[in-house]
């Protein structure tokens, strides 16, 4: 007998938009080609996992049909362009963020026909598929990527001050939405945000995007590829470890390297606005979208659309309310989904589906359980080193204990975790970052924050997972004790210092 390979299939969806046919569909896709569930991604993506390495054509051919793509999903381009998916309507400013992303992931899209060649054809030959290239001579050039491509992926996000829940600082470029009166009048660009990193080699590192300029609307698109010319032309293509934009920028300075912007772009860039991130709200539960409809935010514990034996059943309730009210989804950026457009009369039976389904809402769930999340990790995810996804839930637990024996449950806390150093749950941002070090052991992070500007600190290494709580306590119980007024405990955190934190953790065992 040969290998049996199972493969994660991605769909790139620009800031996370798709209509209840396109969610049904991949559904259906998880149940009839992958192991029966579906996942919303960090990125406002899905992922199917499992899928039998003979029926990808099958399973890419079916995105296809439903008018989404798992092209540019992944590879060494731009990848899923992430915006706020809240369906606010009392002015234009989401809606304008939404048609952004849209034209950035265009802009930015391989013009390539191999994909089509490989995947999609109707005669080509399943069994052998490298021979349905077409060496057509008419083959498109590239006009940003030119004909290598980018050095490793990139990501882009837009924002706004006062809604950073795409986490902008962490994209490779990031566009930071000025409103007056209800219009977008510019954008700040930050470029050379990046999670991913490797412990043992200490020249790499998880950065925040640094803000470079201001651009009004109409110059977002040049921009854009004026920043992707830099890093085609300049990052780093002799290791991949030291490819992403953050080193270049690392290495050369932000001077330098909003210099090489400006060439490509053909003239100078004024300074960043001002303005800068001041909250990052979830969307969850039921919000008024400004044009009498509501919006009604679910959150997905990790993303994982699964009908649990002893908890939701997502998928049944899903299929319910979408073949019902057919209403559009958004996918969020901490793995839920926002059910859109919503009359104020379906409210109620809206409500009643989800409670026959064991579905909670976000009233019914502790802050700290909104806002965390967790990377697939073991054993889907080939690069993991442990797990993340599956013992999440039950880490939670624990904390979500601690914080409310020490009266902090209207905090709130955010907590992301991954089963490795790359960073795909974002989990060097956050209140609290939980990072796959060995097998069952996580370096616990403290003293990033809930907007997402800051980075956190290395705490403590090697933690066993059934000591993570533990380990956090003492730095919950001394934030209660010692916080300033209105302090977050991120801000608290970041102020006294892991020295501080662990000097009072030894006074608590000495009682
Ligand atoms: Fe896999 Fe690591 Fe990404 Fe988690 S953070 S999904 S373990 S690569």
């Amino acid at each position: 007998l040969g290998k049996q390979f199972s493969m994660m299939v991605r769909t790139r969806i620009p800031g996370g938009r798709v209509t209840a046919e396109q969610f049904l569909a991949e559904i259906d896709l998880g149940d009839l080609l992958g192991e029966g569930t579906v996942r919303i991604t960090t990125r406002q993506g899905f992922q199917l996992h499992g899928v039998p390495k003979g029926s990808l054509r099958e399973t890419i051919r079916k995105i296809n049909e439903t008018k989404l793509t798992t092209f540019a999903a992944c590879g060494d381009v731009s990848r899923n362009v992430m915006a706020c998916p809240a369906p606010f309507k009392r002015d234009n400013v989401r809606e304008e963020m939404q048609r952004m992303a849209f034209g950035l992931a265009e802009l930015l899209r391989p013009q390539t026909k191999a994909y089509y060649d490989l995947w999609l054809r109707d005669d080509a030959d399943p069994q052998n598929l490298k021979a349905n290239l077409s060496d057509d001579p008419a083959e498109p050039v590239e006009p940003v990527y030119g004909e290598v491509y980018l050095p490793r992926k990139f990501k882009m996000g837009i924002a706004l001050p006062e809604d950073n829940c795409i986490d902008v600082y962490t994209q490779d470029l990031g566009f930071l939405a000025i409103v007056e009166e209800g219009e977008i009048v510019g954008y700040n660009v930050l470029v050379g945000g990046g999670m991913g990193m490797t412990p043992a080699k200490s020249e790499t590192f998880p950065a925040l995007a640094k803000r470079m300029a201001y651009v009004t609307p109409d110059q977002v698109m040049q921009v854009a590829t004026a920043v992707v010319k830099v890093q085609r032309d300049h990052g780093n293509r002799a290791d991949r470890k030291q490819a992403r934009m953050k080193y270049l920028i690392a290495k050369q300075g932000l001077e330098w390297f909003k210099a090489k912007v400006e060439e490509h772009f053909g003239a100078s860039l004024p300074e960043p606005h001002p303005a800068d991130v001041t909250d990052a709200p979830d969307h969850m539960g039921w919000n008024e979208q400004g044009d009498g409809n509501w919006f009604l935010g679910l959150n997905i514990e990790n993303g994982r659309v699964a009908d649990f034996e002893n908890g939701p059943k997502w998928k049944t309730a899903l299929r319910e309310l979408l073949q019902t009210y057919g209403m559009e989804i958004r996918l969020t950026a901490l793995q839920g989904a926002i059910l859109c457009d919503i009359k104020p009369e379906d409210r109620e039976d809206i409500n009643a589906i989800l409670k026959k389904h064991d579905i909670k809402q976000a009233a019914e769930l502790s802050l700290v359980r909104r806002y965390s999340m967790a990377c697939p990790a073991l054993p889907m995810c080939g690069l993991a080193v442990t797990e993340s996804e599956r013992i999440f839930p039950t880490v939670i637990d624990d904390i979500e204990k601690r914080i409310a024996q020490y009266g902090l449950a209207g905090e709130r806390i955010t907590i992301h975790m991954t089963g490795c150093p790359n960073g795909c749950a974002r989990p060097y941002t956050p209140d609290i970052g939980l990072v796959g070090k060995a097998k069952s052991r996580y370096t616990v992070y403290l003293g990033g924050n809930d907007i997402g500007t800051r980075l956190a600190y290395i705490y403590k290494d090697l933690v066993r997972e059934e000591h993570v709580a533990d380990v956090l306590s003492p730095a919950l119980q001394y934030f209660k004790l010692a916080r300033n007024d209105g302090e977050t405990f991120g801000d608290f955190c970041a102020r006294v210092g892991q020295e501080d934190i662990e000097r009072y953790a030894k006074l608590l065992e000495q009682e």
